[in-house]
Protein backbone atom coordinates (compact mmCIF):
# COMPACT_ATOMS: atom_id res chain seq x y z
CA UNK A 1 0.00 0.00 0.00
CA UNK A 2 2.60 2.06 1.34
CA UNK A 3 4.69 1.33 -1.87
CA UNK A 4 1.68 2.35 -4.39
CA UNK A 5 1.14 5.58 -2.88
CA UNK A 6 4.75 6.31 -3.58
CA UNK A 7 4.21 5.15 -6.79
CA UNK A 8 0.99 7.16 -7.52
CA UNK A 9 2.69 10.55 -6.13
CA UNK A 10 5.77 9.97 -8.29
CA UNK A 11 3.83 9.51 -11.45
CA UNK A 12 1.52 13.10 -10.49
CA UNK A 13 4.88 14.66 -9.72
CA UNK A 14 6.47 13.09 -13.07
CA UNK A 15 2.86 14.61 -14.60
CA UNK A 16 3.59 18.15 -13.05
CA UNK A 17 6.97 18.34 -14.39
CA UNK A 18 6.14 17.97 -17.90
CA UNK A 19 3.36 20.45 -18.00
CA UNK A 20 5.61 22.42 -16.50
CA UNK A 21 8.30 21.47 -19.36
CA UNK A 22 5.65 22.16 -22.08
CA UNK A 23 4.52 25.36 -20.57
CA UNK A 24 8.12 26.28 -20.22
CA UNK A 25 9.12 25.52 -24.09
CA UNK A 26 6.11 27.38 -24.93
CA UNK A 27 6.94 30.45 -23.21
CA UNK A 28 10.13 30.26 -24.91
CA UNK A 29 9.05 30.22 -28.32
CA UNK A 30 6.58 32.62 -28.12
CA UNK A 31 9.31 35.13 -26.48
CA UNK A 32 11.53 34.12 -29.80
CA UNK A 33 8.84 34.94 -31.71
CA UNK A 34 8.76 31.69 -33.27
CA UNK A 35 4.86 30.99 -32.41
CA UNK A 36 4.26 34.31 -34.53
CA UNK A 37 5.56 34.52 -38.10
CA UNK A 38 3.56 37.77 -38.20
CA UNK A 39 5.76 39.34 -35.20
CA UNK A 40 7.77 42.48 -36.23
CA UNK A 41 11.15 41.58 -36.73
CA UNK A 42 14.24 43.36 -34.73
CA UNK A 43 15.67 45.03 -37.73
CA UNK A 44 19.46 45.34 -37.77
CA UNK A 45 20.66 48.95 -37.40
CA UNK A 46 23.26 48.64 -40.63
CA UNK A 47 21.21 46.27 -43.44
CA UNK A 48 23.44 43.35 -44.23
CA UNK A 49 23.18 40.44 -46.17
CA UNK A 50 25.69 37.52 -47.08
CA UNK A 51 26.17 36.32 -50.61
CA UNK A 52 27.65 33.38 -51.61
CA UNK A 53 29.22 34.52 -54.48
CA UNK A 54 30.45 31.36 -55.51
CA UNK A 55 32.34 27.92 -54.15
CA UNK A 56 35.45 26.90 -54.18
CA UNK A 57 37.22 23.62 -55.35
CA UNK A 58 36.19 21.73 -52.47
CA UNK A 59 33.09 23.23 -51.73
CA UNK A 60 33.67 25.63 -49.31
CA UNK A 61 31.04 29.10 -49.73
CA UNK A 62 32.86 31.81 -50.89
CA UNK A 63 30.76 34.66 -48.90
CA UNK A 64 30.49 37.90 -49.35
CA UNK A 65 29.13 40.53 -46.54
CA UNK A 66 26.90 43.49 -48.27
CA UNK A 67 26.61 46.66 -46.36
CA UNK A 68 24.25 49.95 -47.27
CA UNK A 69 23.07 50.14 -50.83
CA UNK A 70 24.81 53.83 -51.85
CA UNK A 71 26.22 54.21 -55.72
CA UNK A 72 29.63 53.90 -54.41
CA UNK A 73 30.75 50.66 -53.96
CA UNK A 74 33.79 49.48 -52.13
CA UNK A 75 35.32 46.10 -52.16
CA UNK A 76 37.54 44.76 -49.56
CA UNK A 77 38.67 40.96 -49.58
CA UNK A 78 41.42 38.86 -47.66
CA UNK A 79 43.05 35.62 -47.61
CA UNK A 80 43.39 35.19 -51.67
CA UNK A 81 46.52 33.86 -51.10
CA UNK A 82 45.61 31.44 -48.11
CA UNK A 83 49.16 31.30 -46.57
CA UNK A 84 48.51 35.14 -45.91
CA UNK A 85 45.78 35.09 -43.58
CA UNK A 86 46.19 37.99 -41.46
CA UNK A 87 43.67 39.50 -43.71
CA UNK A 88 40.76 37.55 -42.51
CA UNK A 89 40.77 38.64 -39.07
CA UNK A 90 41.10 42.06 -39.74
CA UNK A 91 37.97 41.88 -42.22
CA UNK A 92 36.12 40.50 -39.18
CA UNK A 93 36.74 43.67 -37.52
CA UNK A 94 35.61 46.17 -40.48
CA UNK A 95 32.62 44.21 -40.15
CA UNK A 96 32.10 45.52 -36.55
CA UNK A 97 33.11 48.39 -37.78
CA UNK A 98 30.72 49.08 -40.21
CA UNK A 99 28.37 48.39 -38.07
CA UNK A 100 28.69 50.48 -35.29
CA UNK A 101 29.82 53.48 -37.44
CA UNK A 102 27.20 54.40 -39.80
CA UNK A 103 28.76 57.20 -41.52
CA UNK A 104 30.86 54.76 -43.02
CA UNK A 105 28.15 54.30 -45.52
CA UNK A 106 26.90 57.57 -46.44
CA UNK A 107 26.54 57.53 -50.03
CA UNK A 108 28.02 53.81 -49.98
CA UNK A 109 27.54 49.81 -50.53
CA UNK A 110 30.73 48.43 -48.78
CA UNK A 111 31.07 44.48 -49.83
CA UNK A 112 33.74 42.50 -47.86
CA UNK A 113 35.37 39.37 -48.41
CA UNK A 114 37.41 37.58 -45.32
CA UNK A 115 38.32 34.79 -47.35
CA UNK A 116 38.33 34.62 -51.26
CA UNK A 117 40.43 30.99 -50.79
CA UNK A 118 38.89 29.02 -48.46
CA UNK A 119 40.22 25.84 -49.43
CA UNK A 120 44.12 27.67 -49.43
CA UNK A 121 42.83 29.57 -46.20
CA UNK A 122 42.20 26.12 -44.77
CA UNK A 123 44.97 24.41 -45.38
CA UNK A 124 47.30 27.33 -45.08
CA UNK A 125 48.61 26.93 -48.40
CA UNK A 126 49.34 29.99 -50.97
CA UNK A 127 47.47 28.04 -54.22
CA UNK A 128 44.06 26.90 -54.35
CA UNK A 129 44.07 22.93 -54.17
CA UNK A 130 44.42 22.58 -57.80
CA UNK A 131 47.65 24.53 -57.36
CA UNK A 132 46.84 27.63 -58.63
CA UNK A 133 47.70 31.09 -57.52
CA UNK A 134 44.48 32.80 -57.99
CA UNK A 135 46.31 36.06 -57.53
CA UNK A 136 47.49 35.36 -61.10
CA UNK A 137 44.55 34.12 -62.76
CA UNK A 138 42.61 37.25 -63.74
CA UNK A 139 41.95 37.97 -67.57
CA UNK A 140 45.02 40.67 -67.48
CA UNK A 141 46.59 42.25 -70.35
CA UNK A 142 50.05 40.77 -68.87
CA UNK A 143 48.84 37.55 -68.19
CA UNK A 144 50.70 34.32 -68.70
CA UNK A 145 49.37 30.84 -69.62
CA UNK A 146 51.30 28.69 -67.41
CA UNK A 147 50.22 25.93 -65.00
CA UNK A 148 50.77 27.13 -61.44
CA UNK A 149 48.86 30.20 -62.95
CA UNK A 150 45.99 28.17 -64.61
CA UNK A 151 46.17 27.28 -67.88
CA UNK A 152 43.42 29.88 -69.03
CA UNK A 153 42.23 33.41 -67.32
CA UNK A 154 39.63 32.34 -64.66
CA UNK A 155 40.36 28.41 -64.76
CA UNK A 156 39.26 28.16 -60.76
CA UNK A 157 35.77 28.51 -59.34
CA UNK A 158 37.16 30.99 -56.58
CA UNK A 159 38.86 33.66 -58.94
CA UNK A 160 35.74 33.41 -61.80
CA UNK A 161 33.53 34.23 -58.28
CA UNK A 162 35.67 37.11 -57.66
CA UNK A 163 35.90 38.54 -61.00
CA UNK A 164 31.96 37.85 -61.18
CA UNK A 165 31.52 39.74 -58.25
CA UNK A 166 33.48 42.94 -60.16
CA UNK A 167 31.94 42.79 -63.36
CA UNK A 168 28.26 42.71 -61.37
CA UNK A 169 29.33 45.69 -58.54
CA UNK A 170 31.65 47.71 -60.92
CA UNK A 171 33.37 49.07 -57.52
CA UNK A 172 34.98 52.88 -57.38
CA UNK A 173 37.70 50.76 -55.75
CA UNK A 174 39.17 47.74 -54.32
CA UNK A 175 41.10 46.85 -50.96
CA UNK A 176 42.89 43.29 -51.06
CA UNK A 177 44.91 42.06 -48.24
CA UNK A 178 48.14 40.42 -47.97
CA UNK A 179 51.43 39.83 -46.27
CA UNK A 180 54.44 40.37 -45.70
CA UNK A 181 55.85 42.64 -47.94
CA UNK A 182 55.06 45.74 -45.53
CA UNK A 183 53.58 48.17 -47.78
CA UNK A 184 50.53 49.71 -49.44
CA UNK A 185 50.91 48.94 -53.22
CA UNK A 186 48.23 49.99 -55.86
CA UNK A 187 47.97 49.68 -59.56
CA UNK A 188 45.63 51.78 -62.03
CA UNK A 189 44.71 54.97 -60.37
CA UNK A 190 45.04 54.26 -57.22
CA UNK A 191 48.14 56.12 -55.73
CA UNK A 192 45.85 58.89 -54.05
CA UNK A 193 44.08 56.25 -52.52
CA UNK A 194 47.48 54.44 -51.13
CA UNK A 195 48.73 57.87 -49.56
CA UNK A 196 44.94 58.73 -47.55
CA UNK A 197 45.61 55.51 -46.11
CA UNK A 198 49.03 55.74 -45.67
CA UNK A 199 48.27 58.96 -43.64
CA UNK A 200 47.06 56.67 -40.94
CA UNK A 201 48.42 53.02 -41.30
CA UNK A 202 52.29 52.76 -40.24
CA UNK A 203 53.09 51.03 -43.74
CA UNK A 204 54.84 53.14 -46.29
CA UNK A 205 53.27 53.53 -49.67
CA UNK A 206 55.39 51.72 -52.50
CA UNK A 207 55.10 50.52 -55.83
CA UNK A 208 55.45 46.98 -56.76
CA UNK A 209 54.43 46.88 -60.03
CA UNK A 210 51.43 44.60 -61.26
CA UNK A 211 52.27 40.98 -61.58
CA UNK A 212 50.95 38.83 -64.33
CA UNK A 213 47.40 37.91 -64.20
CA UNK A 214 46.81 39.47 -60.57
CA UNK A 215 43.56 40.87 -59.23
CA UNK A 216 46.26 43.98 -59.13
CA UNK A 217 46.86 43.69 -62.77
CA UNK A 218 43.22 43.19 -64.34
CA UNK A 219 41.44 45.61 -62.07
CA UNK A 220 43.91 48.49 -61.81
CA UNK A 221 45.49 48.23 -65.17
CA UNK A 222 42.88 46.80 -67.85
CA UNK A 223 40.04 47.88 -66.16
CA UNK A 224 41.03 51.51 -65.09
CA UNK A 225 39.68 50.85 -61.18
CA UNK A 226 42.15 51.89 -58.29
CA UNK A 227 42.85 48.78 -56.10
CA UNK A 228 45.05 49.02 -53.22
CA UNK A 229 46.75 45.84 -52.12
CA UNK A 230 47.97 46.05 -48.10
CA UNK A 231 50.70 43.90 -47.59
CA UNK A 232 51.20 43.06 -43.89
CA UNK A 233 54.26 41.87 -42.13
CA UNK A 234 55.21 38.52 -41.95
CA UNK A 235 54.28 38.25 -38.24
CA UNK A 236 51.09 39.44 -38.37
CA UNK A 237 48.85 36.37 -38.05
CA UNK A 238 50.33 36.14 -34.54
CA UNK A 239 48.00 39.09 -33.58
CA UNK A 240 44.74 39.13 -32.36
CA UNK A 241 41.85 40.71 -34.39
CA UNK A 242 42.01 43.61 -31.88
CA UNK A 243 45.51 43.96 -31.96
CA UNK A 244 45.50 44.18 -35.73
CA UNK A 245 42.20 46.29 -35.87
CA UNK A 246 44.38 48.39 -33.65
CA UNK A 247 47.00 48.63 -35.98
CA UNK A 248 45.89 48.79 -39.30
CA UNK A 249 42.09 49.63 -38.88
CA UNK A 250 42.58 53.13 -39.46
CA UNK A 251 44.11 52.61 -43.01
CA UNK A 252 40.99 50.72 -43.89
CA UNK A 253 38.26 53.25 -42.82
CA UNK A 254 40.98 55.98 -44.81
CA UNK A 255 40.16 53.71 -48.14
CA UNK A 256 36.23 53.84 -47.35
CA UNK A 257 36.33 57.64 -46.85
CA UNK A 258 38.73 59.01 -49.24
CA UNK A 259 39.66 61.46 -49.60
CA UNK A 260 38.87 61.94 -45.99
CA UNK A 261 40.40 60.15 -42.84
CA UNK A 262 37.83 60.15 -39.73
CA UNK A 263 40.27 58.55 -37.24
ZN1 LIG B 1 49.79 37.55 -51.45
Amino acid sequence: MVLRNEKMRFSSKTIKGLISFVLFVTIVGALAGCTDPYAPKIVSPVATTTEVIGHSVQGRPIECHRFGSGPETILFLASIHGSEPAGTPLMWKLIDQIQKDRRLLNGRTILVIPVANPDGYAARIRENVNEVDLNRNFPADNRINITEYGTRPLSEPESKALYDLIQQSRPARVVSIHQPLKCIDYDGPGQAIAENMGRVMPLPVTKLGARPGSMGAYVGETLGIPIITVELLATDHRLTADELWARYGRGLVAAIVYPEVLY
